[in-house]
């Protein structure tokens, strides 16, 4: 491991270099519908594997507290840069690891332990970072919850502007990982304005969307916005905080070195990529066939009798309550596993049935649509869900494995990003 002796992966590790390859191959083969998971470009891929992983730069651009920054920073003034021009923000901070350690810094910078925070509940579509009880946001902090309407599975925004004025949080999150519908940003800023709390919108799932001009955007609703990089934005795993300038230097603070000690440089190179990369007019029509997308999948799991929550969707997400297909969500989604179709169980909104064992299944569209499939596509994955669903009710595995040889031909003959050479 000396510069005399350096071996390629495949000769170091072949255990390894064997999984990776049949992960390839995996994700060539199967229709993944996990709606925060994407497939990133070559380009992409290329950054995140380069010596900027050799590289420490506790700090930002111009403040380092390590020597040998001279290309380090120009990387992150790049990312930094371009995360400014897409979103139209005053501020990014483009180091927090992932979107967990994003949300935990925004608690850092603007509450103190036992403060008062507002979030979506957990089981009504929201995340474990926005104040959900077995989150490190929820115990350490005071965490009041809001949810869906039952009657149409939409953000009860009554409910939110009595919360906030009988508890007073003085942050609120709006956003979340199972919300099918646009996210109302100036009705949450109102709410948040007359109480005086900071808004902050948790964009994590909806960022390519809104970069792309498919989702309205938070910025002059929200004074923070909180975002992955890897789901529909296409980018590493990664995250970004950004925010007016007002709130800037606390943001920074709490990343680092409240938070977070040396910035993944790796990550940051392939996040401007990424940011790059959506800021191409091809970028905004991939946001729009993400919807378009979307829609036509809810059509054709509507025209077989699925019960989507909220009635369909304005984005990238659909949420399926599968109770009158008598079929619980994790064995459906385990069957269409075998099926090569790829999604996760959920929970639905007032779900009778345990976390672990929920009523409902949570698909997107947005690496389907990075594959090149369209709508026509979208409705022939809903036949195939729809035949292994009935076929799981009737414990026919056969008629699920014959899915399963229809949805790999199928696949394949898409061509899949970032797919290494000698799979395809
Ligand atoms: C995915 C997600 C996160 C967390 O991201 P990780 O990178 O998995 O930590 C935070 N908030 C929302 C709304 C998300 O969807």
């Amino acid at each position: 491991m000396t510069a005399e002796s350096d071996p390629d992966l495949t000769t170091t590790d072949p255990e390894i270099a064997e999984l990776i390859q049949a992960e390839n191959v995996r994700q060539r083969d199967t229709v993944r519908l996990i709606a925060s998971e994407n497939y990133v470009s070559s380009a992409v891929l290329q950054a995140t594997g380069t010596v900027l992983t050799n590289k420490y730069s506790e700090g930002y651009p111009g403040k380092r507290y390590y020597e040998g920054q001279q290309i380090i920073d120009q990387v992150e003034t790049l990312a930094i840069d371009r995360a400014k021009a897409l979103f139209g923000v005053e501020h990014a901070n483009v180091q927090p690891y992932s979107g967990s350690p994003a949300n935990l810094a925004v608690y850092l910078a603007f509450l103190k332990p036992g403060e008062t925070v507002m979030g979506m509940a957990l089981p009504m579509g929201g995340h474990l970072t926005h104040g959900w009880s077995v989150s490190a946001t929820g115990t350490w902090f005071r965490s009041v919850q809001y949810g869906v309407r039952k009657e149409t599975g939409r953000v009860d925004m009554d409910e939110v502007r009595d919360l906030a004025r009988a508890e007073r949080p003085k942050v609120i999150f709006c956003g979340g990982t199972a919300i099918p519908r646009t996210i109302d940003f100036p009705a949450f800023a109102e709410v948040a304005r007359e109480i005086d709390a900071i808004l902050v919108a948790d964009i994590a799932h909806i960022a390519g969307l809104v970069a792309g001009g498919a989702h309205p955007s938070p910025v002059g609703s929200a004074q923070v916005i909180s975002t992955t990089t890897h789901k529909t934005l296409r980018g590493p795993r990664g995250a970004m905080l950004m925010s007016t300038a007002e709130h800037a230097k606390a943001l920074d603070k709490a990343v680092f070195p409240g938070l977070q000690g040396g910035p993944h440089n790796h990550t940051t190179a392939a996040i401007a990529v990424a940011l790059k990369e959506a800021a191409t007019k091809e970028f905004r029509q991939y946001a729009a066939a993400i919807v378009e997308n979307a829609k036509a999948l809810a059509d054709g799991l509507s025209a077989h009798g699925f019960d989507l929550v909220s009635g369909g969707t304005d984005n990238h997400l659909l949420l399926v309550d599968l109770e009158n297909k008598q079929l619980p969500g994790k064995q459906a989604a385990k069957a269409l596993d075998r099926a090569g179709i790829e999604l996760n169980y959920n929970t639905v909104p007032f779900d009778p049935r345990k976390p672990f064992d929920p009523s409902g299944i949570r698909l997107g569209t947005a690496a389907v649509t990075s594959r090149g499939m369209g709508t026509s596509d979208m409705s022939q994955v809903a036949d195939w869900i729809a035949r292994v669903v009935d076929a799981e009710r009737a414990g026919d595995q056969h008629a699920v494995e014959t899915v399963g040889e229809e949805v790999r031909d199928f696949a394949r003959a898409f061509p899949m990003p970032g797919l290494s050479g000698d799979s395809a």
